[in-house]
């Protein structure tokens, strides 16, 4: 018997690297998406298959719609039809007020986790839905508490990305439910990765855990259990939802 397959888009680093790892622990195959950085997707595949699991990282800019059904078809080839995938490629953009973001900065941002996300949901749901001759599956879209708190000062741009993000997790799930797909989102609240760095705040997370309830970020793992949940048939009857991650903030 084959091992279910996953797609984890953004799965080189930070939490989607996490959520790979657990996956795979789990018994799924992985197709890890990145960007840039192939060494750290190279170094993970190793990884997945020292715990006995297949792997392939498949290099893919998900703003690029030619790129991203390349990327399916090149994971349906090697290790066979996905039926899972997690969105978690995300930017953010260097931290400023909206009216300081460089133009480019904003369209970028809004490209790569809005855009992307819907072109790898599109792909998905070509291949997974029920009344296209697939065996259905499960979308995770990793979307953040900024949708709700609009991310003043920060990034403002990023918060609308995230905003559009749990929309189209809704009705996607609404729109695909008869196609034996479930489609949730998952927000996690600050969470300790490369992301702060990138966004010029490299001090972030320890900066503001003060804030949070928990009196502190989570880790990647703490993001990647609840994800690697509502991928599982424990969470069968969750569609439409975005679980808020957030250490109570
Ligand atoms: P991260 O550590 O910076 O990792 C980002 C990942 O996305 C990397 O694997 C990167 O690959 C990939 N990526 C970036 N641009 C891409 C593109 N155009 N196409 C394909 N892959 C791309 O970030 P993270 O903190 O793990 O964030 C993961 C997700 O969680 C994002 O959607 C983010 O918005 C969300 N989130 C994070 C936090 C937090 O506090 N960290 C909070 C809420 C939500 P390369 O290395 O190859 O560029």
């Amino acid at each position: 018997m084959t091992n279910p397959v996953l797609l984890v888009t953004g799965g080189s680093r930070g939490i989607g690297a996490a959520v790979v790892r657990r996956a795979a622990e789990q018994g799924y195959d992985l197709c890890i998406n990145y960007s840039r950085d192939s060494r750290a997707a190279e170094v993970l595949v190793s990884e997945v298959e020292a715990l006995g699991r297949r792997a392939m990282a498949v290099q893919a800019d998900v703003s690029d719609a030619q790129a991203v059904a390349r990327l399916f078809d090149r994971c349906v080839g090697q290790l066979g039809m996905p039926s899972a995938l997690v969105n978690c490629a995300g930017v953010t953009g260097r931290i400023s007020p909206l009216v300081d973001a460089d133009p480019e900065t904003i369209r970028e941002t809004i490209d790569i986790n809005l855009t992307g996300t819907l072109y790898c949901c599109r792909e998905a749901v070509l291949r997974m839905s029920r009344k296209r001759g697939g065996a259905g599956g499960v979308i995770i879209n990793i979307s953040s508490p900024s949708a709700y708190n609009g991310a003043p000062h920060e990034f403002v741009w990023y918060a609308a990305s995230k905003g559009g993000v749990d929309s189209l997790t809704l009705g996607l799930a609404r729109e695909c439910a008869d196609d034996g797909i479930r489609v949730n989102a998952v927000a996690p609240g600050l969470t300790e990765t490369d992301l702060h760095a990138s966004g010029g705040a490299p001090d972030r997370a320890q900066r503001l855990a003060p804030q949070i309830p928990l009196k502190r970020a989570a880790t990647p793992d703490e993001i990647a259990d609840p994800v690697v949940y509502l991928l599982g048939p424990g969470a069968g009857y969750v569609t439409g939802a975005t679980l808020r991650v957030t250490g109570g903030r």
